[in-house]
């Protein structure tokens, strides 16, 4: 019942609407029509205006035909940099782009797939509980839609995200993310003239960085400094470097473990230098996520690839999304590969029959939760 053409031609016409973060203004229009035109009723909560976006998280009922409980079907809308004027190229069963920008199926794969499922259901009558379709803005800049998604507006407390590669997996599991932001001060001099007056702040971060564990720590911990800025001039001792990097471990006491790790390590370079001092600071990203193996949503999940002839093994993943905010405010969201391959490159591609793999399942999981 699933349509490729149909959900390869949404999804060429979805990419090439620009929708870099807080700019999702014209693809939110453009997906409201499309449910619209299926019956749902649409509306945006107040996300937009935290994030100081175009418009808010899209919100949309769409009525069942039974009085099962509701499911969410979840995607977010934006797309990472290089991501304007997107060229998608169409090669057989293959789509990639002309290597400019990113393709976008990440996450358009998933806003395609999401909204060729409501179209089957409603095309051919088919029972569905009631279904919230929740596409978010502001996944790619720290999950920003999804922390101020508005859940007064949800009907569902159980569902999937669409937000992730490989076809024939779930992921259940996501690490926990801190921030590190850190500035080291030292004192400046003229590097020829009085250098014994300056005390070198790339040095001092420079101990620091050379004593850290960074890295892969262990099966379930990685950390990594990523960006650092310092200096003024080649002639003058630098008085101050900016650092910011991060840790991430499925294992809360791991990542709170290796965060104080990194932090003793530039309170510990500075205390070797009188004069020296780092300022540190420490964010909460995101939250791990744990959705175990029995949960209802997954037990629907492998009766749905089961009646369709394939399996989903679960499985944990190196990133956050929207699914590990969600999870932590209360819902039981797992996320399922769409097809997207080699995302945030200019390399990326998918699979057309990979994505309709994915909406295969999806429609199965909406005829079995029908049935409650
Ligand atoms: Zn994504």
């Amino acid at each position: 019942m699933i349509r490729s053409d149909r959900l390869q031609a949404l999804f060429l016409e979805l990419v090439r609407i620009d929708s870099l973060s807080r700019r999702e203004g014209r693809i939110a229009a453009r997906l409201d029509r499309e449910l619209r035109e299926l019956g749902a009723e649409v509306a945006y909560d107040d996300a937009g205006r935290a994030v100081q976006g175009e418009v808010g998280n899209l919100i949309a009922h769409v009525p069942g035909t039974t009085a099962a409980p509701p499911l969410l079907l979840c995607a977010h809308m934006d797309t990472v940099e290089p991501g304007e004027g997107v060229q998608p190229v169409v090669d057989g069963d293959v789509i990639r782009t002309d290597g400019t920008t990113v393709l976008g199926g990440d996450d358009k794969s998933g806003v395609a797939i999401v909204c060729e499922c409501v179209r089957v259901c409603r095309e051919h009558a088919l029972p569905h509980p009631p279904i919230d379709v929740v596409f978010t803005i502001c996944e790619e800049v720290g999950l920003l839609g999804a922390k101020h998604l508005d859940l007064e507006r949800l009907r569902a407390r159980r569902g999937l995200v669409f937000d992730s590669d490989a076809v024939g997996f779930v992921f259940t599991r996501a690490p926990g993310a801190n921030s590190i932001d850190v500035v080291v001060h030292g004192r400046a001099a003229h590097a020829g003239m009085a250098p014994e007056r300056g005390l070198s702040a790339i040095r001092v971060a420079a101990e620091a960085i050379a004593a850290m564990r960074l890295g892969r720590i262990d099966d379930e911990t990685t950390a990594n400094l990523g960006i650092i800025k310092g200096g003024r001039a080649v002639n003058i001792v630098p008085e101050e470097v900016h650092i910011r990097g991060e840790a991430r471990s499925h294992d809360p006491a791991k990542l709170a473990a290796q965060t104080e790790h990194m932090q003793r390590c530039f309170e510990e370079a500075a205390a070797r230098h009188p004069g020296a001092r780092a300022e540190v600071k420490v964010a909460r990203e995101y939250e791990p996520m744990v959705v175990p193996d029995d949960a209802p949503i997954m037990r629907l999940l492998q009766a749905a690839a089961a009646q369709t002839g394939r399996s989903i093994t679960s499985a944990g993943m190196g990133g956050g999304c929207d699914a590990n905010v969600l999870n932590r405010r209360g819902l039981e969201v797992v996320n399922l590969g769409t097809g997207m391959r080699e995302i945030h490159t200019t390399k990326e591609w998918l699979r057309v029959t990979d994505m309709v793999a994915a909406a295969e399942v999806t429609l199965a999981v909406i005829q079995l939760a029908a049935a409650g």
